[in-house]
């Protein structure tokens, strides 16, 4: 094996040789050479003793295709030839016999392929690669079951690209005190850290559809988009032509120091220092993985991360941490705000749930105000009509647009439905800059876009039929976005306030993304569990789809020069015509219908 393309591996090599460990585990990517690494290992086993190997893959298919494609070339090198014998390519019984000792092969859930002998040497190679997780597990017990006769002499080697948290190679990692990362330090300070995909940065250009997505892909792999590394030392720019020169150089740290009693070592390693993988490609992947809604593979074959790392709900614990601003008024950094109005109905009359935040440059937000508004005029009072003072004072501000629920029932022909679609139409005509229905899409196959808007054919319980503008919002995407707003630590981007007590709380962490059956497959959603009110952070979800529509992360513009032009709006606003173009005035078509077209 080249250590010098992989010089990460040269540590764990030494491990699997020493006389302290007895367990190596390494969590890995894909591309990064650990194949590679354990038929290093398998080799040096056999060249050096007589002493039994057990080879365990996950299945009996890929346990025969390891050893035709892997273990009988390796018996060509030159130094093993001596032990070959002519029954060695005989792989009838699952072994491979050899001239002083015998390597066995076997599988996950076949526990007759693990047959009770004692063994000294055991690989367990692709731990996560079956589908059924629980056998797994066992499978890794029962391969320490046969090492038990030697004891500390005994050595067992796991190693997998994970999958879930559950599986056995996270599973091994979080069960080690000894947890290796790779550090390597940077060209320009010298800093030494672990490669990190927070870190990773490239030209992003507009990212929003899937189109757009794939073609930044195609710019990355071809290099029209430039990818590169954010030293966290000195925040300078680390090339892509950098990099390997940088894992040259780099050395094992354990995360929880260091410690000499652990007889068990895990390493965990990225493409992030493969050399068969550049950081570009690592950001293709994930732009695919956008356009996929499916980011598994991201996470598990380029990250070496199991996917549900990034899955879970927000936890009250955070937020509660994020309170430690007053209500009511806008921080200095604030360029926009905006309101999220979630629509309920009882006793047929509907209701809204409404947040108004404030943004600024990365979408970084605070929570201004919520409440609860029972009519449509209390309603505007508390958000697009309230103004809110800015810190330190001198000017105030006040919610650009609000995205209301338009009741989910446009195409619904209940009556209450009915009514408050009804109802959420007419407010937006009366004031189509600034109120804008939305409607969330529910289906499993989701939109292409985050936001999309189309006109269609809208007939009112009353009157005539007439065209409306329908917002419609991929809520799983815009709810992946809220969550990573809201775990950002460094800096914080999700900021709370006071006025954040424990019913607000409450709402925004009912829901959780997690893997649900429909039907005979598996999907990644959101979904609420926990059975309380969710209307808060459904709002909340709108009030962010809000800040996309008038992309408030772009915003330069003060808060002052804002206002300023609100203020020559307001006289204009006094005299709402009922019948005004639906069309608000951001919105710009270009050659075909395009929603929310923000291109300048
Ligand atoms: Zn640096």
């Amino acid at each position: 094996m080249d250590l010098n393309r992989t010089p990460y591996m040269r540590e764990v090599l030494d491990c699997l040789g020493d006389d302290r460990h007895t367990e190596v585990a390494l969590v890995k990517a894909a591309q990064v050479g650990g194949s590679e690494a354990a038929k290093t290992a398998i080799g040096a086993w056999v060249d050096s003793n007589a002493d039994s190997i057990l080879l365990v893959l996950p299945n009996q298919k890929t346990a025969e295709e390891h050893v035709e494609e892997r273990i009988f070339p390796m018996l060509k090198e030159k130094r093993l030839a001596r032990w070959v014998t002519n029954r060695t390519h005989d792989l009838r019984k699952g072994q491979v016999n050899l001239a002083h000792m015998t390597i066995y092969v076997g599988w996950s859930g076949s526990p007759q392929s693990l047959a009770s002998r004692a063994i000294k040497y055991a690989i367990f190679d692709e731990t996560d690669k079956s589908a059924d997780h629980g056998r797994e597990a066992n499978t890794v017990d029962l391969v320490r079951d046969r090492l038990l006769t030697y004891g500390d002499r005994s050595k067992l080697f796991i190693l997998s690209t994970p999958t879930v948290k559950g599986g056995p190679i996270w599973q091994s990692w979080l069960g080690t005190s000894d947890r290796r990362k790779f550090h390597v330090p940077c060209p320009h300070c010298g800093e030494f850290q672990p490669l990190e995909w927070e870190h990773v940065r490239w030209d992003r250009r507009d990212e929003e559809d899937s189109e757009e997505l794939l073609k930044a892909a195609d710019a990355l792999l071809s290099g029209a988009i430039d990818a590169w590394y954010d030293c966290q030392g000195c925040h300078e720019r680390i090339e892509e032509r950098a990099r390997l020169g940088m894992v040259q150089r780099g050395e094992w740290i354990s995360e929880l120091g260091d410690d000499p009693r652990s007889s068990r070592v895990a390493f965990h390693i990225s493409a992030l220092y493969s050399p068969w993988v550049t950081m570009a490609r690592t950001v293709a992947e994930f732009l695919r993985g956008r356009v996929a809604h499916d980011m598994r593979n991201f996470y598990n074959s380029f990250l070496g991360l199991p996917s549900e790392e990034y899955l879970g709900s927000p936890k009250v614990e955070t937020l509660k941490g994020r309170r430690r601003d007053p209500a009511f008024v806008c921080p200095r950094w604030a360029t926009s705000l905006t309101a999220g109005a979630d629509t309920q109905v009882k006793n047929g009359k509907p209701y809204w749930f409404w947040v108004v935040r404030a943004w600024g440059p990365n979408l970084k937000s605070r929570l201004i105000a919520w409440g609860k508004a029972h009519a449509e005029a209390e309603l505007y009072d508390c958000t697009i009509d309230a103004t809110y003072p800015v810190e330190g004072g001198g000017y105030t501000m006040r919610p650009l647009v609000v995205c209301v629920d338009s009741g989910g029932a446009v195409e619904l022909k209940g009556e209450d439905d009915a009514s408050t679609t009804d109802l959420v139409y007419r407010m937006a005509r009366n004031d189509p800059a600034r109120v804008i229905p939305v409607k969330g899409h529910g289906g499993v196959k989701r939109p292409d876009r985050l936001i999309s808007s189309a006109n269609v054919d809208y007939q009112p319980p009353q009157g005539a039929p007439s065209q409306v503008l329908l917002h419609r919002l991929d809520t799983q995407g815009l709810k992946d976005i809220l969550s990573k707003l809201i775990r950002a630590e460094d800096p914080i981007l999700w900021e709370e306030s006071a006025i954040a007590d424990d019913v607000y709380l409450s709402h925004m962490t009912a829901e959780e993304k997690t893997r649900v059956r429909v039907g005979r497959k598996f999907h990644v959603r959101w979904v609420n569990n926990t059975r309380r009110r969710n209307d808060l952070w459904d709002a909340s979800v709108y009030c962010l789809a809000a800040a996309k529509m008038i992309r408030a992360d772009d915003r330069r513009e003060s808060g002052k020069a804002h206002e300023e032009r609100l203020e020559a709006k307001t006289g204009e606003r006094q005299h709402r015509q009922p019948q005004r173009k639906t069309k608000p005035g951001w919105v710009r078509k270009h050659g075909r219908q395009r929603g929310w077209v923000s291109k300048r």
